[in-house]
Protein backbone atom coordinates (compact mmCIF):
# COMPACT_ATOMS: atom_id res chain seq x y z
CA UNK A 1 0.00 0.00 0.00
CA UNK A 2 3.12 2.19 0.65
CA UNK A 3 4.67 1.32 -1.69
CA UNK A 4 1.83 2.07 -4.05
CA UNK A 5 1.31 5.41 -2.45
CA UNK A 6 5.05 6.07 -3.00
CA UNK A 7 5.04 5.62 -6.70
CA UNK A 8 1.68 7.60 -6.95
CA UNK A 9 3.34 10.68 -5.73
CA UNK A 10 6.40 10.11 -7.84
CA UNK A 11 4.45 9.69 -11.10
CA UNK A 12 2.78 13.27 -10.12
CA UNK A 13 5.91 14.85 -9.70
CA UNK A 14 7.16 13.09 -12.81
CA UNK A 15 4.14 14.96 -14.78
CA UNK A 16 4.79 18.07 -12.90
CA UNK A 17 8.21 18.38 -14.41
CA UNK A 18 7.66 16.82 -17.57
CA UNK A 19 4.69 19.69 -18.06
CA UNK A 20 7.10 22.37 -16.70
CA UNK A 21 9.62 21.18 -19.09
CA UNK A 22 7.09 21.41 -21.94
CA UNK A 23 5.87 24.79 -21.41
CA UNK A 24 9.36 26.45 -20.87
CA UNK A 25 10.36 24.86 -24.56
CA UNK A 26 7.37 26.20 -25.59
CA UNK A 27 8.03 29.48 -23.89
CA UNK A 28 11.83 29.69 -25.36
CA UNK A 29 10.46 28.71 -29.37
CA UNK A 30 7.78 31.06 -29.30
CA UNK A 31 7.78 33.21 -26.77
CA UNK A 32 4.52 35.07 -25.27
CA UNK A 33 3.39 38.08 -27.38
CA UNK A 34 0.50 40.68 -26.60
CA UNK A 35 -2.24 39.25 -28.82
CA UNK A 36 -2.80 43.21 -29.71
CA UNK A 37 0.23 44.86 -30.38
CA UNK A 38 2.74 41.80 -30.82
CA UNK A 39 4.73 43.15 -27.76
CA UNK A 40 6.93 40.68 -25.57
CA UNK A 41 5.24 39.62 -22.32
CA UNK A 42 5.41 38.01 -19.22
CA UNK A 43 3.13 34.61 -18.65
CA UNK A 44 1.05 36.46 -16.09
CA UNK A 45 -0.41 39.77 -18.36
CA UNK A 46 -2.44 37.48 -19.30
CA UNK A 47 -2.27 38.04 -23.44
CA UNK A 48 -2.27 41.81 -23.28
CA UNK A 49 1.10 43.74 -22.52
CA UNK A 50 1.29 46.38 -19.73
CA UNK A 51 1.21 48.84 -22.02
CA UNK A 52 -2.20 47.75 -23.37
CA UNK A 53 -3.78 47.00 -20.49
CA UNK A 54 -3.06 50.52 -19.15
CA UNK A 55 -4.34 51.88 -22.83
CA UNK A 56 -8.15 50.37 -21.84
CA UNK A 57 -7.95 50.90 -18.46
CA UNK A 58 -7.64 54.54 -19.30
CA UNK A 59 -10.18 54.44 -22.17
CA UNK A 60 -13.19 52.52 -20.16
CA UNK A 61 -12.96 54.44 -16.73
CA UNK A 62 -14.90 57.23 -17.07
CA UNK A 63 -18.69 58.42 -16.28
CA UNK A 64 -20.99 58.71 -19.52
CA UNK A 65 -24.13 60.00 -20.83
CA UNK A 66 -26.48 57.02 -21.04
CA UNK A 67 -28.43 58.39 -24.24
CA UNK A 68 -25.28 58.81 -26.18
CA UNK A 69 -22.07 57.30 -24.11
CA UNK A 70 -20.25 60.25 -24.66
CA UNK A 71 -17.73 60.79 -21.88
CA UNK A 72 -19.46 63.02 -19.18
CA UNK A 73 -19.24 63.66 -15.69
CA UNK A 74 -22.80 62.77 -13.82
CA UNK A 75 -23.02 66.18 -12.47
CA UNK A 76 -23.24 67.89 -16.34
CA UNK A 77 -26.37 65.32 -16.52
CA UNK A 78 -29.76 67.31 -16.72
CA UNK A 79 -32.63 64.90 -16.45
CA UNK A 80 -30.48 61.74 -17.03
CA UNK A 81 -29.25 63.09 -20.48
CA UNK A 82 -25.92 65.24 -21.04
CA UNK A 83 -26.40 68.72 -23.07
CA UNK A 84 -26.02 67.49 -26.08
CA UNK A 85 -28.31 64.85 -25.91
CA UNK A 86 -31.57 67.41 -24.77
CA UNK A 87 -34.36 67.58 -27.38
CA UNK A 88 -32.55 64.84 -29.51
CA UNK A 89 -35.04 62.17 -30.73
CA UNK A 90 -33.20 59.03 -30.29
CA UNK A 91 -34.71 55.70 -30.57
CA UNK A 92 -33.15 53.74 -28.26
CA UNK A 93 -33.68 54.11 -24.47
CA UNK A 94 -29.65 53.89 -23.51
CA UNK A 95 -27.25 52.87 -23.91
CA UNK A 96 -24.22 51.22 -22.15
CA UNK A 97 -20.49 51.63 -23.58
CA UNK A 98 -17.13 49.86 -22.65
CA UNK A 99 -14.93 52.70 -23.41
CA UNK A 100 -14.09 55.05 -25.98
CA UNK A 101 -12.87 54.17 -29.52
CA UNK A 102 -9.19 54.83 -28.96
CA UNK A 103 -5.40 54.03 -28.37
CA UNK A 104 -5.50 49.98 -27.29
CA UNK A 105 -9.65 49.80 -27.55
CA UNK A 106 -9.91 51.10 -31.31
CA UNK A 107 -6.44 48.77 -32.31
CA UNK A 108 -7.99 45.84 -30.55
CA UNK A 109 -11.29 46.09 -32.52
CA UNK A 110 -10.01 47.31 -35.62
CA UNK A 111 -8.16 43.88 -35.26
CA UNK A 112 -11.27 41.79 -34.18
CA UNK A 113 -13.07 42.96 -37.49
CA UNK A 114 -10.20 42.08 -39.33
CA UNK A 115 -10.19 38.65 -38.42
CA UNK A 116 -8.38 38.15 -35.27
CA UNK A 117 -11.36 36.42 -33.51
CA UNK A 118 -9.06 35.35 -30.88
CA UNK A 119 -9.59 38.64 -29.30
CA UNK A 120 -12.93 37.93 -28.84
CA UNK A 121 -12.41 36.66 -25.14
CA UNK A 122 -10.74 40.42 -24.06
CA UNK A 123 -13.73 42.20 -25.87
CA UNK A 124 -16.80 40.02 -24.54
CA UNK A 125 -14.84 40.70 -20.97
CA UNK A 126 -15.13 44.20 -21.62
CA UNK A 127 -18.20 44.41 -23.07
CA UNK A 128 -19.67 41.92 -20.11
CA UNK A 129 -18.41 44.65 -17.59
CA UNK A 130 -20.17 47.99 -19.39
CA UNK A 131 -23.42 45.20 -19.71
CA UNK A 132 -23.71 44.49 -16.11
CA UNK A 133 -22.88 47.91 -14.97
CA UNK A 134 -25.89 49.00 -16.56
CA UNK A 135 -29.11 50.07 -14.91
CA UNK A 136 -31.07 47.59 -17.63
CA UNK A 137 -29.11 44.65 -17.63
CA UNK A 138 -31.89 42.87 -15.29
CA UNK A 139 -34.73 43.74 -17.29
CA UNK A 140 -33.18 42.53 -21.04
CA UNK A 141 -35.49 39.82 -22.93
CA UNK A 142 -33.79 39.23 -25.95
CA UNK A 143 -30.20 40.47 -27.74
CA UNK A 144 -30.12 41.76 -31.01
CA UNK A 145 -26.59 41.80 -32.74
CA UNK A 146 -26.78 44.71 -35.20
CA UNK A 147 -26.67 43.01 -38.88
CA UNK A 148 -24.51 43.09 -41.65
CA UNK A 149 -26.33 43.20 -45.13
CA UNK A 150 -25.22 39.51 -46.46
CA UNK A 151 -22.76 40.40 -48.88
CA UNK A 152 -20.65 42.15 -46.43
CA UNK A 153 -20.45 38.96 -43.75
CA UNK A 154 -20.23 36.87 -46.96
CA UNK A 155 -16.83 38.94 -47.52
CA UNK A 156 -16.08 39.09 -43.72
CA UNK A 157 -17.18 35.79 -43.00
CA UNK A 158 -18.88 36.10 -39.79
CA UNK A 159 -20.69 39.29 -37.97
CA UNK A 160 -18.47 40.59 -35.35
CA UNK A 161 -21.59 41.73 -33.56
CA UNK A 162 -22.94 37.97 -33.76
CA UNK A 163 -19.28 37.02 -32.39
CA UNK A 164 -19.70 39.02 -29.12
CA UNK A 165 -23.30 38.37 -27.97
CA UNK A 166 -22.74 34.75 -27.95
CA UNK A 167 -19.87 35.96 -25.47
CA UNK A 168 -22.22 37.58 -23.31
CA UNK A 169 -23.43 36.10 -19.72
CA UNK A 170 -27.00 36.70 -18.74
CA UNK A 171 -28.92 34.28 -16.85
CA UNK A 172 -32.23 34.41 -19.10
CA UNK A 173 -32.05 36.71 -22.07
CA UNK A 174 -31.74 34.79 -25.44
CA UNK A 175 -29.98 35.54 -28.83
CA UNK A 176 -32.14 36.72 -31.98
CA UNK A 177 -31.29 37.31 -35.78
CA UNK A 178 -34.48 38.20 -37.18
CA UNK A 179 -33.13 41.85 -37.46
CA UNK A 180 -31.96 42.23 -40.86
CA UNK A 181 -30.46 44.11 -42.98
CA UNK A 182 -31.98 44.46 -46.35
CA UNK A 183 -29.59 47.13 -48.35
CA UNK A 184 -25.89 47.14 -48.43
CA UNK A 185 -24.93 51.14 -46.94
CA UNK A 186 -22.19 52.74 -48.27
CA UNK A 187 -19.26 52.73 -45.95
CA UNK A 188 -19.21 55.75 -44.33
CA UNK A 189 -15.70 57.86 -43.02
CA UNK A 190 -15.53 58.60 -39.38
CA UNK A 191 -16.04 62.35 -40.15
CA UNK A 192 -19.15 62.10 -42.22
CA UNK A 193 -22.13 63.93 -40.60
CA UNK A 194 -24.79 62.76 -38.49
CA UNK A 195 -27.59 63.72 -41.30
CA UNK A 196 -25.34 61.97 -44.12
CA UNK A 197 -25.29 58.72 -41.45
CA UNK A 198 -29.04 58.97 -41.02
CA UNK A 199 -29.79 59.24 -44.53
CA UNK A 200 -27.27 56.03 -45.53
CA UNK A 201 -28.93 53.66 -42.86
CA UNK A 202 -32.58 54.96 -43.35
CA UNK A 203 -35.02 51.68 -44.63
CA UNK A 204 -31.82 49.66 -44.30
CA UNK A 205 -33.03 47.04 -41.80
CA UNK A 206 -36.33 45.05 -41.61
CA UNK A 207 -37.79 42.47 -38.83
CA UNK A 208 -38.50 38.86 -40.45
CA UNK A 209 -41.70 37.39 -40.60
CA UNK A 210 -42.93 35.95 -37.62
CA UNK A 211 -40.45 37.76 -35.34
CA UNK A 212 -40.75 38.00 -31.81
CA UNK A 213 -40.07 41.04 -30.59
CA UNK A 214 -43.48 42.29 -29.64
CA UNK A 215 -43.67 43.56 -26.39
CA UNK A 216 -39.95 41.90 -25.78
CA UNK A 217 -37.21 44.36 -24.18
CA UNK A 218 -34.21 44.12 -26.28
CA UNK A 219 -30.52 45.15 -25.90
CA UNK A 220 -28.97 45.82 -29.51
CA UNK A 221 -25.46 44.79 -29.69
CA UNK A 222 -22.78 46.40 -31.98
CA UNK A 223 -18.75 47.06 -31.81
CA UNK A 224 -18.62 50.84 -32.55
CA UNK A 225 -21.44 53.72 -32.11
CA UNK A 226 -19.81 57.00 -34.21
CA UNK A 227 -23.25 58.93 -34.99
CA UNK A 228 -25.23 56.47 -33.06
CA UNK A 229 -27.56 56.52 -37.11
CA UNK A 230 -27.39 52.59 -37.16
CA UNK A 231 -28.52 52.17 -33.82
CA UNK A 232 -30.80 54.63 -34.53
CA UNK A 233 -32.21 52.84 -37.26
CA UNK A 234 -32.60 49.22 -35.85
CA UNK A 235 -34.64 50.66 -32.52
CA UNK A 236 -36.45 52.43 -34.64
CA UNK A 237 -37.38 49.03 -37.19
CA UNK A 238 -37.57 47.60 -33.83
CA UNK A 239 -39.94 49.56 -31.70
CA UNK A 240 -42.37 49.94 -35.33
CA UNK A 241 -42.24 45.91 -35.09
CA UNK A 242 -43.69 46.42 -31.60
CA UNK A 243 -40.73 46.06 -28.92
CA UNK A 244 -41.65 47.87 -25.91
CA UNK A 245 -37.70 48.99 -25.00
CA UNK A 246 -35.05 48.87 -27.00
CA UNK A 247 -31.35 49.62 -25.35
CA UNK A 248 -27.76 49.29 -26.35
CA UNK A 249 -24.60 47.48 -26.01
CA UNK A 250 -21.35 48.69 -27.56
CA UNK A 251 -17.54 48.60 -27.27
CA UNK A 252 -16.89 52.06 -28.16
CA UNK A 253 -18.16 55.35 -28.98
CA UNK A 254 -16.40 57.40 -31.05
CA UNK A 255 -16.47 61.32 -31.52
CA UNK A 256 -16.20 62.09 -27.95
CA UNK A 257 -16.67 66.18 -28.52
CA UNK A 258 -19.83 67.15 -27.04
CA UNK A 259 -21.46 70.33 -29.23
ZN1 LIG B 1 0.12 45.27 -26.22
ZN1 LIG C 1 -25.59 62.42 -24.44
Amino acid sequence: MVALIISGVKTAKLKQTTTFAWQSLNQLLWPPVCINCGDSICETDKNLCQNCWSELLSCTGAEYCPRCGKDVSKYALLEGVCPDCQGKEVHFDQIARSGVYTQALRKMILNFKKGRTELDLTLAFLANSALQASTFYKDIEIFVPVPLHWSRRLARGYNQSLVLVKKLKHPTAKINTDLVRIRRTKFQPTMASSAARARNVAGAFAVRYRHRFTGKIICLVDDIKTTGATLNECAKTLKEAGAAKVFALVLAVAGQKIV
